[in-house]
């Protein structure tokens, strides 16, 4: 039967997608092929039609056994002689598959890898006419990539005993280097490649700045999703469960997946999720690889993902129906300084921290972006797209960039100032003039740099230094996650190269900044009215007994600034003591009735 043939009468669909009939056509003229097709785009046609097509049973090596049973029940369903061997089945069952293979009643046979490499299986498969190799999931094999699965390695070895049968090896996720991975691990013989063009024009990416997790996983649900199915990404399962109970408590359905639950919940949860709509699965990345769900409408990250290849792969499980579907992402400075932590301290030869190091820049690229999303995603991919999409966040809300040189140098300098010893929230502390206990600690309410950066808010110091890291103008210690210079963070202080932030930097400012603001606008030197200078004088005397009195340094009673905004604000009640620069809740305890009895 030729191929169009058998599309129609047992899958039911009029014509082929994409480059389905050409892949099938190589494959069936025997030769081995390589397929690199997005999620969604119809790879499973690619080589179960085949399988029909020529004589002998087709071996489909699959990594995941829900998804064999899945798919195999599928086809029975459409009258395709199909079964699957993996270690879910008893013995039994077992040999009267492979009695059937033997006696040529099975076109298509699922494995899952590990099976193919037990001892005796070529025995077994002894006079077998095996029409093909199809290896889904194909990026397995790559040992730099985040699925890699040792036994993908002697796929070869095991392929080799039957010289006759072609191998078809597919794939969503690969770069340059998985794709010459692939050819030569599975040592594809001059193989015909396909590659279909990655992109999913139904899918809106989005990546905003991570401030209260919850809440904001929460509007975007609210307001863009409400009734639909989506899929939660968390980096942990502490998180993914209480991410959970969070939206169930909101009255949405929601369950948990991780690979620490107990294989049965595991199971019932995927299931669930497969069978219902308007759910919410939150999960780890073991969930997912497989999963035909047409209708998932978001696929929302609460933390960052690996690489690019990973977001990637886990965004494509939105709208695989094509309609229109959301890629949700927030992220932050923590997650660059986790990511980081988890390379270095993870197994693994020095080179393949490099890489890791290097695929984690890549996707931090793309979050920092100010052009077009899809473009970035495409051009990871090999893939040259000269027009802007239009349907991500970058197209549709053009982010503005300004010179933030002046910004840059300010945390540049603050950062030297107090030695690179220190990671972004202290460096940020110091930059707004906060009272923290590192502060006093350190003596850093003394350096020149205290307090020079109130201009902006906390979250905007926080965008400004991603962007720094992104582009190579600060690096994050490995080790401690102090903040430090590269090359080219002198050329920034020095005023030789400019630095471009967003615009939004400007627009996260928040009403409390300008509150800080007018506090700390005092200017030391302002000339003090008489009667300032007189109340001045009197609150420093008094800080000079209460430093003897307590055996501290004068400036850890109040900072001469503290004083200065003292004698401006003339506070009259605790709360206005707040108001004051450097004054936060201790001191407000220890010193608030004395200092605010000069005011009386
Ligand atoms: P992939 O494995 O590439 O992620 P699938 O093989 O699961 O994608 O196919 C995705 C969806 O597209 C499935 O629902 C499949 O039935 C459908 N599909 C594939 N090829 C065709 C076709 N030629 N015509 C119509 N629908 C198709
Ligand atoms: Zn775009």
């Amino acid at each position: 039967m030729d191929s169009l043939k058998i599309l129609k009468e047992v899958f039911g669909y009029d014509s082929f997608q994409g480059e389905q009939q050409k892949i099938i056509d190589s494959i069936t003229s025997g030769n081995d092929t390589l397929v690199l097709m997005p999620t969604g785009g119809g790879k499973s046609l690619c080589y179960q039609i085949p399988c029909l097509m020529l004589d002998g049973v087709g071996i489909v090596v699959s990594p995941l056994i829900a998804l064999m049973q899945d798919q195999v029940s599928t086809l029975k369903g459409l009258g395709v002689k199909a079964e699957y061997l993996n270690s879910s089945l008893d013995y039994n069952t077992r040999d009267m598959i492979l009695s059937r293979v033997r006696n040529g009643d099975i076109d298509l046979l699922y494995m899952a890898p590990e099976g193919l490499l037990r001892p005796g299986f070529s025995q077994s498969f002894e006079g077998v006419k095996i029409a093909l190799f199809a290896i889904d999931e194909a990026h397995c094999v790559s040992q730099w990539g985040h699925d890699f699965r040792p036994e993908y390695l002697r796929l070869a070895e095991l392929m080799n005993q039957f010289p006759k049968a072609k191998t078809i090896a597919l794939t969503a996720t690969a770069d340059q280097k998985t794709r010459v991975e692939m050819i030569n691990k599975l040592q594809l013989e001059s193989p015909n490649i396909f590659i279909s063009s990655f992109d999913r024009p139904n899918i809106e990416y989005r990546v905003e700045s991570k401030g209260k997790t919850n809440q904001q996983l929460y509007s975007f649900i609210k307001n863009e999703h409400k009734d639909d199915t989506g899929i939660v990404y968390c980096l942990s399962r502490k998180k993914v469960e209480k991410t959970a109970q969070f939206l169930k408590d909101k009255g949405f359905n929601a369950y948990a997946y991780h690979a620490g639950l107990p294989h049965q919940e595991r199971n019932k949860n995927q299931k669930i999720f497969l069978s219902q709509d308007s759910i919410i699965m939150v999960a780890t990345i073991a969930f997912g690889m497989g999963i035909d769900k047409p209708d998932v409408r978001f696929v929302a990250h609460l933390d960052l993902p690996s690489s690019l290849e990973a977001y990637y792969q886990e965004t494509g499980r939105a709208g695989r129906d094509s309609l229109p579907s959301t890629a949700w992402m927030i992220y932050g400075i923590q997650d660059v300084v986790l990511r980081r932590r988890m390379i270095d301290g993870g197994e693994g030869a020095s080179d393949y921290k490099k890489v890791s190091h290097q695929k984690l820049n890549d996707i931090l690229a793309f979050c920092e972006t100010t052009t077009c999303r899809r473009k970035i995603i495409l051009k990871y991919f090999d893939e040259d797209r000269k027009e802007n999409c239009n349907y991500c966040d970058t197209c549709l809300h053009p982010v503005e960039q300004i010179d933030g040189s002046l910004y840059a140098q300010k945390l540049l300098s603050c950062i030297y100032r107090t030695e690179q010893n220190f990671g972004s929230g202290h460096v940020i502390d110091v930059l707004l003039g906060k009272m923290s206990e590192k502060v006093m600690r350190f003596n850093h309410d003394r350096l020149s740099t205290y307090g020079i950066g109130d201009d902006l808010d906390e979250f905007a110091w926080k965008s400004i230094i991603r962007q720094l890291v992104v582009h190579g103008h600060l690096k994050i210690h490995n080790e401690f996650s102090s903040l430090i210079f590269t090359d080219s963070s002198k050329a920034i202080l020095s005023g030789k190269l400019k630095f471009f932030v967003r615009k939004d930097i400007k627009e996260t400012k928040k009403e409390k900044t300008k509150k800080t603001k007018k506090v700390n606008a005092v200017d030391m030197s302002k000339d003090l009215s008489f009667e300032q200078k007189g109340l001045f004088d009197t609150i420093k005397n008094w800080r000079t007994e209460k430093s003897k009195e307590l055996g501290i340094p004068a400036y850890r009673v109040l900072s001469n600034k503290s004083l200065m905004s003292l004698v401006d604000l003339k506070p009259q009640t605790s709360e206005e003591l707040y108001e004051v620069y450097g004054i936060g809740g201790a001191k407000v305890q220890e010193f608030g009735a004395e200092i605010l009895g000069f005011f009386e």
